[in-house]
């Protein structure tokens, strides 16, 4: 293709205009022609959209390149077009197929690197371009203030918008720049440190525990990696989650498995959704099923909606109700909780012990469905540096197959489904390892509700070494894991 055309939107005057780019690469001495910016700012957008183009990894088309932007008059943000200019020269150039970019408007500015880059006027470019029924929008990752609210597709950096585009469009062909890229939104072996973090994390996505990090540096990037240590949705589920996002008017197109992140300010209406005349609004347990929902700062979050999350947990679904009548909505999810150490938020806490335990106790009513308790720990300065994002999901998907192999028959896909009558009967554990468990049992140190969740951990430990059944050093580290007891 040696023609393309984007579109953005961009604040001209007091409202926002959809503006309309195309370009076009052509035969003849190399050259970058830019039309329709104020002066002032075309030279600054050639060099930044070019270097960005270059930085992700793209050949600059060597030939004669001729963009032109249908602007009459001049934009408050001129860089809100950049990625919009990027895409159409990669389509025009035949770097990415002309069918990633249709139906999808482009806003943000590109760093040098290739960085999405959030400027000042997003929030009202995106209105006007949803008002101008474009299905998607492509936006930076850091002007998403409300998760899942707006038809958005949200991207660190060029190189991570096409590939997502790519995976909405098919399958990328072999060699072409798409399939070469990284296909994680953060990848673990990025984030620093944090051993006992990533292991819990690594434990939890095997079993599909659920899990509380204590403490922990940036859980909110933990939880971030989780959905790509997941395999990825199958077909029921994907069409289940299709068909629940449709209802939020929702695009929702790759096999990624949802993360949905809630803020503790949102309501029960948003957690749990609505019925209200007759239209369901489906809420974030629904939006994250058959993925993860992720509470950061959970001591923060109302106690009705800490408690009310019990009724999805137990049965994986929401019950909305109005006077017209009930619904049933799918909410079956990972659940990742984050509490800091003490809600004063600083290093060296030194508040009561009393409000710290007040702080956590906000957390009992959860207590019980979390398999997964972890506590930061100081880093091992000499410790290999992490694993990747690719290296962990294939480890996981190990331990899943050895799971779904010996649970194949029942409904349940993962040791965190297994029901607690069969952890006594089908998948009932050797009696010696059952060992470590007799002690706190008979103290009353652990419940009964606690010891299945032990015994399901127990099972991924030994599917991650890959061993036919969980030994007492399994149960023993189940234990520790249940606990919160550091490694
Ligand atoms: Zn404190």
């Amino acid at each position: 293709m040696s023609h393309a055309v984007t579109y953005s939107a961009t604040l001209v005057g007091l409202s926002d205009r959809v503006v309309r780019i195309e370009a076009e690469v052509s035969a003849g001495l190399p050259e970058f022609r830019l039309t329709g910016l104020p002066m002032a700012t075309t030279g600054s957008t050639r060099d930044r959209v070019r270097a960005a183009i270059l930085n992700s990894g793209h050949a600059w088309p060597d030939r004669r390149i001729t963009v032109a932007v249908s602007l009459s008059e001049v934009p408050s943000y001129g860089c809100m077009l950049d990625v919009a200019i990027a895409m159409a020269i990669l389509a025009a150039a035949g770097v990415i197929p002309a069918a990633s970019i249709a139906h999808t408007a482009f806003v943000g500015e590109l760093g040098l690197d290739g960085g999405l880059r959030h400027v000042r006027g997003l929030p009202s470019a995106i209105e006007a371009l949803a008002a101008a029924g474009f299905r998607a929008i492509a936006v930076p990752v850091a002007s998403i203030e409300h998760p899942g609210q707006r038809p958005v597709i949200s991207a660190t950096c060029l190189t991570d918008l096409i590939e997502q585009l790519a995976r909405d469009t098919g399958p990328a062909e072999p060699g072409s720049p798409s399939s070469r890229t990284n296909a994680y939104h953060v990848d673990l072996a990025d984030l620093p440190g944090d051993q006992a973090g990533k292991r819990a994390l690594e434990i939890s996505a095997a079993g599909g525990h659920h899990l509380l990090l204590h403490g922990h540096p940036a859980p909110a990037a933990l939880a971030d990696c989780l959905p790509d240590l997941l395999p990825p949705l199958d077909a029921a589920d994907h069409s289940e989650v299709g068909e629940i996002y449709a209802l939020a008017n929702l695009p929702r197109r790759n096999r990624r498995r949802p993360l949905c992140t809630p803020h503790y300010s949102n309501t029960a209406a948003t957690i749990f959704g609505l019925r209200s005349h007759g239209r369901i609004h489906p809420g974030a347990v629904s939006l994250a099923h058959a993925g993860v929902l992720f509470l950061d700062d959970a001591p923060a979050y109302a106690l009705s909606i800490l408690d009310g999350l019990r009724l999805p947990l137990d049965t994986g679904e929401v019950i909305l109700a109005d006077s017209d009548g009930i619904v049933h909505l799918p909410a079956r999810f990972q659940l990742v909780l984050a509490a800091s150490a003490c809600s004063c938020g600083r290093e060296n806490c030194r508040c009561r012990p009393a409000h710290r335990h007040r702080h956590l106790n906000r957390l009992t009513a959860l207590r019980s469905r979390i398999a997964i308790t972890t506590t930061a720990q100081p880093d091992d300065p000499n410790a290999a540096p992490g694993a990747t994002t690719a290296t962990v999901a294939a480890r996981v998907a190990e331990a899943r197959a050895r799971a779904a192999y010996r649970l194949a028959g029942t409904p349940h896909r993962a040791n965190g489904d297994i029901p607690a009558l069969d952890l006594r009967t089908a998948h009932r554990l050797d009696p010696e390892a059952l060992d470590p468990l007799d002690l706190p049992l008979r103290s009353g140190k652990i419940t009964f509700a606690a010891m299945t969740q032990i015994l399901r951990v127990a099972w991924t430990l030994a599917d991650l070494r890959a061993a036919a059944r969980p030994s007492k050093d399994d149960t023993h580290h189940a234990l520790r894991l249940w606990q919160g007891a550091p490694l």
